[in-house]
């Protein structure tokens, strides 16, 4: 039986060969220095802060080298698989307005970027490595490998499958023909060529050089699902969807031995790659990794339900990634992420510390730098999913919203409170009629109801007009506390306070606090005017 015999009873019916596939899927045809990045999560859960942060790195790196970024599901482990794995990840993405260049929903000439369906083309490099006598059939059993392993811990040798553990890597092609004509069940495994003793070097885009032993380890290349491992797949399909950089997590430093000897032994070109420290979280006195199943703040759909815009992530993600990117973005206000040149020597080689305070003010300067109609057009979109009340009164008057959404806004420097668009309604409602239902009012140093009456009464009856002008209202405010007994300036009233019942100040949160049930608000003069005289009456006699 010559070698193509005998890789095809190992391996039947493979339509194609490895040739075939380097003739569909050549060189990318693009301009020197461009990067071809994946994104290649297992559908064993849903999009979160993790994977954004690999996913972001893959999107700016292929972008600003003007190369391609695909997104490749690796869905070879199918016990580990999620039900709704694949297409969760891919809604993930859309709903965050994410966008890779290939991939499932978007196709491409590399496809398919689904790895179950790509079985056929692993098999036919398997059936080379077989021919090439680099890759053999295994017999073991469960029992066989337990037997192994146990020997191994009483030999206190590395655990694994190499050297003179190796069982099935002795067996003469007639044994193995044997087996098979006997229907027993087996895999594929690497005849691996390395020498343990020997190191190789990783020259890692972020980490820099990493010396490790060579691979001696005959992996498993194609299970007995007939689907390849991680370690294969991924050589063969990086090696045919032609990418330049792999980029992932740094869990797959300890793997590269592996990598880089499959690539050689295929005959594949290595790519570069950069090995991203994970995000993290301080729990206790212990740092570990941030967990989606453990940490709310890890999962995207946290900040959907929050509403945090998708830009505030990446500034977030940005800032995590190149040290220098925030202090370059606050110098260039009007520049954008995809302006800035990330590169891999300026990412952490250790983990970064989540760190949600830094996100919640990268969002609220974000939101600050938005018009009033940006916010509204967000925020139509969030209360359509999360708050139909607000919606309804949102696009009842669309005008009237957007002067509230105004208030402080077109400023040198603008109101920063809003974080996410869940907060808006909380920090506007009284500026709504029907959303105003204040409980209590929490008047602050003047709380005699018949002097608040009187404070309102005459202000209103008096002095409030919708034409004046913020000078003009603030000067009226005075001329009012002083005809109440109170000083038109806070430091006349600390010179004599004896001769007071108070300053200017206790004067408008009175009237701060009975047209808007709060202490502290925006400009009350803005307010005032976006409410008018009549609305302000009525909110006023109600506590008169
Ligand atoms: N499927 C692997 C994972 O989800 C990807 C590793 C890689 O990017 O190569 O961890």
């Amino acid at each position: 039986m010559n070698n193509k015999e005998y890789s095809n009873l190992l391996i039947p019916n493979v339509l194609n060969d490895t040739e075939h596939y380097e003739l569909k899927y050549p060189k990318r045809n693009l301009s020197e220095g461009a990067a071809v990045t994946r994104f290649a999560p297992s559908p064993t859960g849903f999009v979160h802060m993790g994977s954004l942060y690999t996913s972001f790195s893959d999107i700016q790196i292929a972008h600003q080298t003007k190369g391609i970024v695909y997104l490749r599901i690796e869905d070879t482990d199918q016990k580990r698989e999620l039900e709704d794995g694949i297409t969760g990840i891919i809604s993930d993405f859309d709903k965050l307005g994410i966008t890779f260049d290939e991939g499932p929903t978007q196709g491409g000439v590399y496809g398919p970027y689904i790895q179950s369906e790509r079985g056929e083309i692993y098999k036919a490099y398997a059936k080379k490595l077989i021919e090439e006598d680099l890759a053999y059939p295994c017999f073991c059993s469960q029992e066989d490998a337990k037997e192994d392993r146990d020997l191994q811990v009483e030999e206190k040798a590395r655990i694994g499958y190499y050297g003179k553990y190796a069982r099935c890597r002795k067996l003469s092609r007639e044994e193995v023909i044997n087996k098979i004509n006997n229907g027993e069940k087996y895999i594929i495994r690497l005849k691996s060529p390395g020498v343990f003793e020997n190191k190789i070097v990783l020259n890692d885009l972020i980490k820099g050089n990493i010396e490790m032993p060579e691979n001696d380890l005959d992996i498993v290349i194609i299970k007995s699902d007939g689907l390849p491992t991680y370690h294969f797949a991924h050589a063969v399909d990086d090696h045919l969807m032609r990418t330049t950089h792999v980029i992932r997590g740094d869990e797959w430093v300890s793997s590269y031995p592996i990598h880089e000897q499959l690539f050689k032994v295929l005959g594949f070109d290595l790519p570069n790659y950069a090995h991203i420290a994970p995000i993290t979280i301080k729990e206790g006195e212990t740092i570990r990794k941030l967990s989606k199943r453990k940490d709310p703040e890890a999962s995207i759909s946290y900040y959907h339900e929050m509403g945090l815009p998708t830009e505030v992530i990446r500034l977030y993600l940005a800032t995590v990634n190149n040290y220098d990117f925030e202090t370059w973005y606050n110098e260039n206000t009007n520049l954008t992420i995809d302006d800035y040149n990330f590169e891999f020597s300026k990412m952490p080689v250790g983990g970064s510390l989540f760190d949600m305070s830094k996100l919640l003010s990268i969002a609220k300067i974000y939101f600050s730098s938005l018009t009033a109609s940006e916010v509204y057009n967000g925020l139509i979109e969030y209360t359509k999913e999360y708050d139909n009340e607000f919606y309804n009164i949102l696009v009842n008057d669309e005008d009237y919203a957007i002067k509230v959404l105004n208030i402080e806004r077109e400023l040198s420097n603008p109101r920063k409170d809003i974080a996410c668009y869940k907060d808006i309604r909380e920090l506007n409602y009284y500026l709504f009629d029907t959303l105003f239902i204040p409980k209590e009012y929490e008047f602050m140093k003047i709380t005699d109801y018949s002097e608040i009456s009187k404070i309102l009464s005459t202000y209103i009856d008096n002095y409030y007009s919708d034409e004046d002008d913020n000078e003009t209202w603030f000067n009226k405010m005075k001329v009012l506390s002083a005809e109440l007994g109170y000083a038109s300036e806070v430091k006349e009233y600390k010179k004599n306070p004896d001769i007071y019942k108070g300053h200017v100040g206790d004067i408008s949160t009175v009237l701060r606090v009975a047209l808007t049930g709060k202490n502290k608000t925006p400009d009350l003069h803005e307010i005032m005017n976006l409410l008018g005289k009549e609305k302000i009456k009525q909110r006023f006699n109600k506590l008169i």
